[in-house]
């Protein structure tokens, strides 16, 4: 479906492109993968490391230095040596582009900022009034905003514009759908909450989507496979689940691994409350994500979302006993590593907490700071 081949790009003051003279940096050194039909492909990388460059050159908002782009074995963009030069303009690559600020348009209403990416066509490509507005129906309804059609954008709440971002990128009905960090502005329950929509639209419509974050868990809980950038480098590729249980080197270990992953499997859900039966005891938590009885899943909980102390909790839904193996001051907080059977749960807390090794503690792990990662 998508196909990115060495691709390069650098930026540099003037005169810099000359041997020897200014400072180039690489945002993008040699990047290549593929994206099958109907895929949820993330990159996945801290800041700086080259994601939205390399989502810009697909979309043709930036041009690179050297590579190829082709969707559908349609080149996009090609460049360097030996090869035939090409570059489509963004307008004609058919492309729909999501971003982390929401970018509506705040002067028109919901209908009409759905509208907009139709009317401005070249007018063979431009739909009839008629199926324009069928469309934008049909696109609003699925986002479930078809209520707002008439109420001024500005009038939504942020996940009714960051719905109302997606609807606007659907319309067009894109071949692929690129999306830059679009929930990093939410806060964690929406956020949450979106995630799994995304991806049961994703599912639904059968969009092949190029995913850009820094969220591990959220790459985690939504993508078929991802590829974990440094430095404008893909240092690994491959599905959620092997890049966290077989990392490939102690960057991606470290920059996954920063979070606790709890295996366990789905005893009883109702709606979008889970029971998860894990090594150690159950767990209650909300999801979106629609798994079944029986469900190998993971469950990931950061390590500052943990809660220990040494006083036995009153409610102890979600908690359970353990042992202090060790602890590390890092100035604003406390490390520990906590020792519950045969886990080993990593909990941050503020530097007024500090367990010395082997103090009894009681590890908290708060319902709504649970996610659900499924397996394979
Ligand atoms: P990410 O999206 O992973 O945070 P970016 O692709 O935005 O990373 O940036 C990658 C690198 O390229 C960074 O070092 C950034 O400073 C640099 N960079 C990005 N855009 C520009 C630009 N327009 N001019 C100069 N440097 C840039
Ligand atoms: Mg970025």
């Amino acid at each position: 479906m998508l196909e990115i081949r060495n691709l390069v790009k650098s930026y540099g003051g003037p005169g810099s492109h000359k041997k020897g003279q200014g400072a180039r940096v690489f945002a993008v050194k040699d990047v290549s993968f593929r994206v099958e039909p109907g895929e949820m492909f993330t990159l996945l990388g801290p800041s700086g490391c080259g994601k939205t460059t390399t989502l810009r050159s697909i979309a043709g908002l930036e041009k690179p230095d050297s590579g190829t782009i082709s969707v559908k074995g349609r080149t996009l963009f090609s460049a360097g040596e030996g090869i035939k030069p090409l570059n489509v303009a963004a307008n004609r690559r058919g492309l729909g582009m999501v971003f982390q600020s929401y970018a509506i348009w705040p002067h028109m209403t919901v209908f009409d900022n759905v509208a907009f990416p139709l009317q401005v066509k070249p007018r063979a490509e431009r739909p009839g009034k008629s199926e324009i507005e069928e469309r934008v129906h049909r696109v609003l309804e699925t986002m479930e905003l078809r209520q707002y059609a008439e109420r001024q954008a500005t009038k939504l709440s942020g996940g009714q514009q960051q719905r109302l971002a997606l609807a606007r990128a659907l319309v067009i009905e894109p071949e692929l759908l690129l999306l830059d960090e679009p929930l990093s502005n939410l806060d964690a329950k929406l956020r949450e909450s979106l995630r799994y929509e995304l991806k049961r639209l994703q599912r639904e419509l059968g969009i092949t989507s190029v995913y850009v974050t820094h969220d591990q868990i959220e790459a985690l809980a939504l993508s078929s496979h991802i590829a974990v950038m440094r430095d404008g480098e893909v240092v690994q590729l491959g599905k959620p689940r092997d890049i966290y249980e077989a990392p490939q080197s102690k960057f991606v270990a470290e920059f996954i691994g920063s979070s606790n992953f709890i295996p366990g499997h789905v005893v009883s859900r109702t709606g979008e409350s889970y029971v998860v039966d894990a090594p150690e005891g159950q767990l209650h938590l909300a999801s979106g994500a629609a798994m079944p009885i029986g469900t190998e899943v993971s469950i990931s909980i950061r390590p500052e979302s943990i809660e220990l102390s040494t006083a036995r909790p009153t409610d102890l839904k979600n908690v359970w006993e353990g042992v202090v193996a060790t602890r590390a001051f890092l100035g604003d907080a406390v490390d520990h590593v906590v020792t519950v059977g045969k886990l080993t749960i990593r909990a941050r807390a503020l530097p007024s907490l500090s367990l010395a090794a082997d103090t009894k503690v009681f590890v908290r792990m708060p319902e709504d700071k649970l996610s659900l990662v499924p397996v394979g």
